[in-house]
């Protein structure tokens, strides 16, 4: 079940708000409530429009509650007429008792929260709280490393086989990956949040996502394909989105998150065994290579791996950037013969360079930093010059490999008005779509491709590498529509 946790300052939006979620289940946090009166939660619970939980956390627990401890226990026994009521481990063992033999109908969860740390007794802490009898045993503990998820899946998986109800999960960025995979492991439910800026605990994922994007609910761990962008950081990165909804239409039993790796080489070793591909962008396209069985002949060319697929237990590298902007530049026009400038020379100038060289364009490299322009010219066997001594008249294609125009900078461009008059022009940058050079571009009759067009494709060709299968008209420009 996929739980919306609501957190409200009043009995009337908390109203409102439980039928806006669509969950399976919903929490209301009335610690966040400001004024709770008398019949407030019969009033609620008799509002329900699916099951609820009633909690009411301590300041210690991550919660928002001022009053007394007995007047925090008082408000939980009132809510005894609800689905679930969920005390915490630390609210002690009489004062949970007194709640499980007066239960009722109610199921009791028992939760513990830890916003430091998974610590090592953990099996030890989720024994004890089994112990005290509760219908749910809830842990829920920041990650400080994506080892720490596995853990928690170890976790639910051995509550799982002793048949004992659990709610596991990890907090923060790092715990993330656990609020979307729980699920598949057995954790009893995951909790997410109704709108930005609602969220009740470190790391929470909104509930429509973990439903509509990522299908969290619908994940079967017997044959779960599991994908993932690995990076620092990967917050700001729409792969998760146009890969979950393309394993959605396709009907996939396949996930795809967001890894956010402090160390590559743990990385590797602890979740080689579990990924079924990966994307990855920087700070490891070039460090990832090390770690590789194969690496395809593209992407030794280029000098940077942007996808791994795994074949027969073996890591591959690839590089779909220079597919995804080749396929994105010729949709428009045919780059054999023609004259292109390239902006940069960073990892995306190299790979789409070496693109255009094997589709026999004449290339030339503009970048601020002149060393590495030369560089790379010289790497791609095409001439370097300044912005200022190119022939515009003469120039067909013009791409922006920097990331000039990038939000926020967005009022910024790499070339003035002037220069842009009479050619096909193409922006890396894909957020926003359309950039400040690609606007004034189309504003002076030239040809546009936006950053998104390259992205799609080398996404499309993630999926093929990935799964075998063909990602034709799977892959749009919807899922750069869904907010993040
Ligand atoms: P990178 O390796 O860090 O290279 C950055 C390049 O931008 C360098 O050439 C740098 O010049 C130049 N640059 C940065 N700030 C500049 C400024 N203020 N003025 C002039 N030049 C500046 O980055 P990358 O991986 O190549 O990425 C570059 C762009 O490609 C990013 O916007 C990224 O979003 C985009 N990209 C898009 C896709 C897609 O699918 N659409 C895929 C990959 C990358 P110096 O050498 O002088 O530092």
């Amino acid at each position: 079940m996929i739980c919306c946790s609501i957190v409200a300052h009043t009995k009337e939006k908390a109203i409102h708000d439980m039928p806006r979620s669509k969950a399976d289940i919903i929490e209301i946090r009335l610690d966040y409530i400001s004024e709770l009166s008398k019949g407030d939660i019969d009033e609620i619970i008799s509002k329900k429009p699916c099951p609820l939980i009633m909690t009411c956390r301590k300041k210690e627990e991550g919660g928002q509650f001022k009053g007394s401890e007995g007047e925090r226990i008082g408000i939980l026994k009132k809510c005894l007429k609800a689905d679930y009521v969920d005390i915490e481990f630390s609210a002690g063992k009489e004062i949970i008792s007194e709640l499980t033999e007066n239960k009722g109908s109610s199921k009791i969860i028992v939760s513990y929260h830890n916003f430091e740390a998974l610590p090592g007794n953990i099996e030890q802490i989720f024994e004890e709280i089994k112990a005290t009898n509760c219908d749910i045993v809830k842990i829920a503990c920041m990650a400080n490393s994506l080892e720490d998820n596995l853990r928690m899946f170890e976790l639910i998986r051995k509550a799982k086989a002793e048949k004992t109800d659990i709610i596991g999960l990890c907090m923060g960025e790092k715990g993330e990956i656990s609020r979307v995979l729980n699920l598949a492991y057995g954790s009893y439910l995951t909790y997410g949040y109704l709108e930005k800026g609602r969220q009740s605990a470190p790391g929470q994922l909104s509930c429509e996502f973990l439903k509509r994007v990522y299908g969290a609910d619908k994940l079967d761990l017997d044959g779960l394909k599991i994908y993932g962008l690995v990076g620092r950081p990967v917050s700001k990165s729409r792969g998760y989105i146009v890969h979950n909804l393309a394993f959605k239409e396709m009907e996939l039993n396949a996930v795809y998150v967001n890894f956010l790796v402090d160390d590559l080489e743990e990385f590797i070793k602890n979740f080689k065994g579990i990924v079924a591909g990966l994307s990855v962008t920087m700070p490891y396209k070039q460090e990832i290579i090390q770690y590789l069985d194969k690496i395809e002949p593209i992407a030794k060319k280029v000098g940077a791996v942007n996808t791994v697929s795994i074949r027969d237990g073996k890591l591959v590298g690839h590089n779909t950037d220079v597919y995804g902007a080749i396929e994105a530049i010729e949709e428009k026009i045919k780059i054999e013969g023609k004259n292109v400038v390239i902006f940069g020379a960073g990892g995306a100038a190299r790979a789409i360079g070496y693109g255009i060289v094997e589709k026999k364009g004449n290339l030339i490299i503009v970048n601020r930093t002149a060393e590495k322009g030369k560089k790379l010219g010289a790497e791609l066997g095409v001439e370097f010059k300044s912005k200022e001594k190119i022939d515009w008249q003469n120039i067909d294609i013009l791409i922006n490999a920097t990331s000039v125009g990038m939000m926020p900078d967005i009022n910024e461009s790499p070339i003035e008005k002037e220069y842009l008059h009479n050619m096909v022009v193409f922006d890396t940058v894909y957020n926003p779509p359309i950039t400040k050079m690609l606007d004034m571009a189309e504003n002076n009759g030239c040809t546009i491709i936006s950053g998104i067009r390259m992205f799609i494709y080398q996404a499309a060709k993630q999926f093929e590498l990935w799964t075998g299968k063909q990602a034709e008209g799977i892959y749009g420009e919807k899922g750069f529509g869904v907010a993040g």
